[in-house]
């Protein structure tokens, strides 16, 4: 699976848009990506994680787990621990904080990859990365189905994505495609 093939299917699933959009966060985009729209077909996102795991095995030795920030990496971090045949954990927000709750334990030493579905600033990768360090982990590869930094965003560990993009956002005052006449739409609203 190619850049071109992933991006293929995220287009078919609708999960990669074109157009004109007002994104959550107040931002304009010529692209809205929505991975969960992939994600809802099993077999699409088993072997979205299948292909995920072979290319961060490439880059460290097969961990003992695989960990994700809820909600958007859970099924990532499911898909890419079924590939490998480990435990696939997530973090959660408590109190605005990412934590392991429900039980999850990640034990002194054990190697970890950990997983996103898109990497957006790398923020919640590396607080991720900070849940396992703190359990006692260590973080060996870090991936994400997708990276919009255009591979920019540096995580200290070797790291992966099936595709790479870099999406410009803009403010409405210096959107290109709002100063062609077009006017934003919000994803979902049609
Ligand atoms: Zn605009």
């Amino acid at each position: 699976m190619n850049q071109e093939d992933v991006l293929g299917l995220f287009k078919r699933c609708g999960a990669l848009l074109e157009g004109h959009f007002l994104l959550t966060s107040g931002l304009h985009s010529a692209l809205y990506l929505q991975c969960a729209l992939v994600l809802q077909h099993p077999r699409e996102a088993e072997a979205l994680g299948a292909e995920l795991a072979v290319r961060m095995k490439a880059l460290a030795s097969p961990p003992d787990l695989v960990v994700a920030p809820a909600l958007g990496g859970i099924l990532v971090a499911h898909e890419v621990a079924r590939a490998v045949g480990v435990r696939g954990l997530f973090a959660e927000r408590q109190d605005g904080k990412l934590t392991l709750r429900r039980g999850f334990t990640i034990t002194k030493g054990e190697r970890c990859f950990v997983v996103e579905d898109v990497v957006t600033t790398g923020g919640s990768t590396r607080e991720t990365m900070e849940v396992v360090l703190q359990a006692g982990g260590i973080v060996t590869a870090a991936g994400s189905l997708i990276d919009r930094t255009g591979c920019k965003a540096d995580l200290g560990v070797p790291r992966t994505s099936l595709a790479v993009m870099d999406i410009p956002a803009y403010t409405a005052e210096n959107c290109p495609l709002c100063s062609s006449g077009s006017k934003p739409v919000k994803p979902g609203s049609r």
